[in-house]
């Protein structure tokens, strides 16, 4: 027997309520703030990556699903959206469009971790992204559809966490008093931090060892050291936080792990008792476009896992409207009504009907079992009477009552019956 792969997942129908909910929910915010879908490839050139994500983040070295096809050339499944955005804006000219140009994506990503709960190697992301401006309101505008995002969904005890990591020109400062920092205290700290301290110090600070989280809990603060640019860039996008009434705390630790961000950087968590999980983050990444070729350009995005939400939303007993389903059944007595029975049915669903039928040879009791288990509002038997009558059987599942009806009315009487108002009993 096959199993799918470790780390990926069947989303069978029972589930997918979850999945329309919160996916109709992004496209809707997305919306309203005005921002395009675009859909990128499911693989790319792996020098992407490489050049985006940064040589020394754990995705690029520990996560990638990294292939060579039958030409010889590198590809990799993507981790993350953010890149292959980019590089679709500058291979499409989109900075010739006004500025910001606010794009949103919603699919499959690819990593190779360990799988645990909320938690795959094939993970669905939506993001939102808005490329070409600097201005601090782009970012309060970023986090506020993050919150709309959630508490839209009817999601509660969440909270926003804020940081800046500075730029390229004051950030060097910040690292460099890291460095000094943690040089006394590298005996304390977890080997993975051990070589971090040279190769990516910032990441030292999210490190979830508790012997390096002690010693991250009296660490410099990068916002001590934002230059004046970045220092009134966050003073800027507290106000309008404060202004829009989004609520935020700012944490000292929060750098995310890819190269690419500057400036602001925040998450979205569940505060629910015990775990404090992630539902996505973001920030700046104003260096990404010019690193992948094209001119300095400023942009900030925002990420969050589809499972992770769903997962929550079902922690917090919040269920997803659900479609409409079947509503009619087309029962046959056998006898020469197949035909018949498949006309009906195309009738039905010409006029917008959900309707389903029997296959095969089966006892009126099973189809009426089988009825009963699709959800049918509704069935119809067709019998060899009702066939030399033009009449069908109709029964109403809801109150097991059942009558013999012309067949040219039945369209009508299922739409009056569904949609009109249930009479008093
Ligand atoms: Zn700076
Ligand atoms: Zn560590």
């Amino acid at each position: 027997m096959y199993q799918a792969p470790r780390g990926t997942q069947d989303i069978l129908p029972d589930e997918q309520p979850y999945w329309n909910y919160v996916k109709s929910n992004a496209r809707q915010v997305a919306h309203l703030y005005g921002y395009g879908a675009i859909e990128t490839p499911i693989f790319e050139d792996t020098q992407l990556f490489l050049r985006s994500v940064g040589e020394t983040s754990d995705i690029v070295q520990k996560e990638m699903y990294t292939f060579l096809d039958k030409g010889e050339n590198s590809l990799t499944l993507r981790p993350e959206g953010t890149a292959p955005i980019g590089r679709a804006y500058l291979e499409h000219g989109l900075s010739n469009q006004p500025q910001p140009v606010k794009l949103y994506t919603i699919g499959p990503f690819f990593r190779y971790d360990r799988p645990q709960a909320g938690r795959y190697r094939e993970l669905h992301q939506f993001s939102y992204e808005a490329i070409g401006e600097i201005d601090p309101a782009l970012d309060a505008e970023i986090i506020a559809m993050s919150w709309d995002y959630l508490t839209r969904l009817g999601l509660r005890e969440l909270s926003i966490q804020l940081n800046s990591i500075g730029c390229p020109i004051c950030r060097p400062h910040y690292v460099e008093a890291l460095r000094e920092y943690y040089r006394g205290k590298v005996a304390e700290l977890c080997l993975d931090c051990q070589t971090r301290l040279e190769r990516n110090p910032l990441r030292l600070l999210d490190c979830k060892n508790r012997a390096c989280n002690a010693v991250a809990e009296s660490a410099p603060r990068s916002i001590d050291y934002l230059g004046e640019e970045c220092s009134g860039h966050f003073q800027r996008l507290e106000e309008l936080l404060h202004s829009l009434a989004i609520p935020y705390q700012i944490n000292n630790r929060l750098v995310r792990g890819l190269d690419y961000y500057t400036k602001t950087v925040f998450e979205v968590y569940s505060t629910e008792t015990g775990s404090q999980s992630s539902l996505g983050g973001g920030g700046r990444y104003d260096g990404l476009i010019e690193q992948l070729g094209g001119r300095p350009t400023p942009a900030v995005g925002f990420a969050a896992g589809l499972e992770r939400t769903i997962l929550n939303l079902k922690k917090q007993g919040i269920t997803p409207p659900s479609r409409p389903g079947v509503v009619a059944f087309v029962a046959s007595l056998g006898d020469g009504t197949e035909v018949a029975v498949s006309r009906l049915v195309a009738q039905l669903r010409a006029a917008d009907i959900a309707a389903l039928q029997s296959f095969g040879r089966r006892s009126l009791k099973s189809q009426l079992k089988h009825a009963h288990a699709s959800g049918a509002r509704f069935t119809l038997i067709l019998g060899p009477d009702e066939l030399a009558t033009g009449r069908v059987v109709l029964r109403d599942m809801e109150k097991s009552t059942q009558e013999a009806v012309d067949q040219s009315t039945v369209v009508e009487l299922l739409l009056k019956g569904v949609r009109g108002p249930t009479p008093n009993p």
